[in-house]
């Protein structure tokens, strides 16, 4: 059960947890490289720096061997080294006397004479060995009683190592201190210029994030719509079945009482019953239209096309629809173009709903004038052209022509009932056939729609 709950709330917030990974890793990612980065660089340098100290210390104590026993000269030469190496800020040569240290030359000549017992010096003495180590003090001289601590931020190695004569012997202590600012401060230049990369990098995540944020919220919404659509063609569907059977029942009786079935009825009643018939009628073809468009939209509606020749269907339906086009005083006909027409893939029953509401619209929209039918082969194509002289429609109204439930609204049209489906319909049933519909029409002229099927091979 926790399982479940778990998993579903990791789904449900799995965009939420992917933005917090990526603002944790990321940086932490910048951040672990730049410090591996530092510190590799930064020992490197060091390692340098100790191999300078000791190199310079090696050429004093090379520059020093003939002068080991002329303190005044060893003097010369510190000052020497010290105006050369500006990264050596402190030097000092130190004799052993007994147990103790004494300063015979030194770049701070206050320090000359002092003795120390200081432990690091005896320490290289003992092991006869150069030693070093960091340290912040600073000061021309190395002994510990000279030096200040400044604490700016600058480190030193103080490198303590004998000095030999000719022999290898070790005759004195040279101490000195090289500044480590150099190896400090490219430090310090690359990790702001990391911080700064870093800085940059997590704005641009949250920028990112924030958009895909929105783009989340759409898609969310966009989910959303989808599921009320589902259910908006699940209830036209249901609704539309339901109202089905009652809707053929009233038909059925109102045309049985309107046929004197039940008996005689009185003019009043019947004029009434006219009135319920035309309605129960404009309902059934409600229920049709909404019961068409959820079979298309739920892909369920099927169509057994098959090579037909469409002349018998064209002159059936034409009769059929002749009541109509009598009742409003119209003329109706058609007229094919060729003796004989190719086959044409189509479902029989589709091209003649296809017909109806498309011949019915065009009898629908013309108060006065003709509609006519022609058929005609080009191109490979079989084209039916519906042309009437009735009210037709603006450029704009013809844009939207074809979209579900879509009427368009004028003057002439306001009394004219329908659900504005048909066309909709008659679109997709063209479509599902392979064929294409197109409209051209004149506001007071008249309109022609034109459907093509390609012929049959
Ligand atoms: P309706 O049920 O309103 O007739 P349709 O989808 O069949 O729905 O048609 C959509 C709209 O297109 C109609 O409301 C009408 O305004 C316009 N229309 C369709 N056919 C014609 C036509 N032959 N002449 C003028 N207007 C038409």
């Amino acid at each position: 059960m926790f399982a479940v709950i778990d998993k579903s709330v990791i789904k449900r917030n799995l965009e939420v947890i992917y933005a917090v990974l990526l603002i944790i890793f990321i940086p932490a990612a910048i951040i672990v490289n730049t410090l591996i980065f530092t510190n590799s660089f930064g020992s490197v340098i060091n390692q340098e720096l100790y191999s300078k100290g000791v190199a310079i210390g090696d050429t004093i104590n090379a520059g020093l061997m003939p002068f080991l026993k002329q303190p005044e000269s060893i003097q010369t030469q510190l000052e020497h080294v010290g105006r050369l190496n500006s990264e050596v800020v402190g030097l000092d040569v130190l004799q052993k006397e007994n147990d103790e240290f004494k300063v015979i030359a030194s770049l701070d000549r206050r320090a000359i004479n002092k003795t120390t017992k200081y432990m690091q010096y005896v320490m290289a003495w003992q092991e006869d060995n150069s030693i070093a180590y960091v340290t912040a003090a600073t000061g021309k001289s190395t002994l510990s009683e000279l030096s200040e601590i400044k604490n700016d931020g600058i480190r030193y190695w103080q490198i303590i190592m004998p000095i030999r004569d000719q022999l290898g012997q070790k005759q004195l202590l040279l101490s000195m201190r090289v500044s480590m600012k150099m190896l400090d401060d490219l430090t310090s230049q690359v990790l702001f210029r990391s911080y700064g990369v870093l800085a940059i990098t997590v704005l641009l995540i949250i920028f990112v994030l924030l958009n895909n944020t929105r783009l989340f919220a759409y898609a969310s919404l966009y989910k959303k719509i989808k599921e009320i659509d589902q259910m908006k063609d699940e209830f036209i569907s249901v609704a539309s079945h339901e109202l089905r059977t009652p809707v053929t029942g009233i038909r059925g009786f109102v045309s049985m009482i309107l046929a004197g079935d039940m008996g005689p009825i009185g003019d009043k009643a019947k004029q009434s019953l006219q009135i319920v018939q035309s309605s129960a009628d404009r309902l059934a073809g409600l229920v049709e239209d909404l019961l068409n468009v959820s079979r298309i939209e739920q892909g369920r509606l099927s169509v057994d096309i098959k090579p037909t020749d469409i002349d018998p269907i064209m002159k059936s339906i034409i009769a059929e629809m002749k009541i109509q086009s009598d009742a409003k005083n119209l003329l109706l006909e058609y007229k094919p173009q060729e003796a004989k027409l190719s086959l044409v893939n189509i479902d029989t029953e589709r091209l003649k709903q296809i017909l109806i509401n498309l011949i019915g619209n065009s009898i629908k929209y013309t108060e006065k004038g003709k509609v006519e039918i022609f058929v005609e082969e080009k191109d490979k194509n079989i084209e039916i052209k519906i042309m009437d002289t009735g009210i037709g429609m603006s450029p704009k109204a013809r844009e939207r022509l074809f979209e579900k439930f879509y009427r368009v609204q004028t003057e002439q049209t306001k009394n004219i009932v329908g659900t504005g489906l048909g066309l909709w319909i008659t679109k997709q049933l063209i479509e599902l056939q392979k064929g294409k519909i197109t409209v051209d029409s004149i506001e007071g002229v008249g309109s022609q729609f034109v459907v093509t099927f390609p012929v049959a091979k």
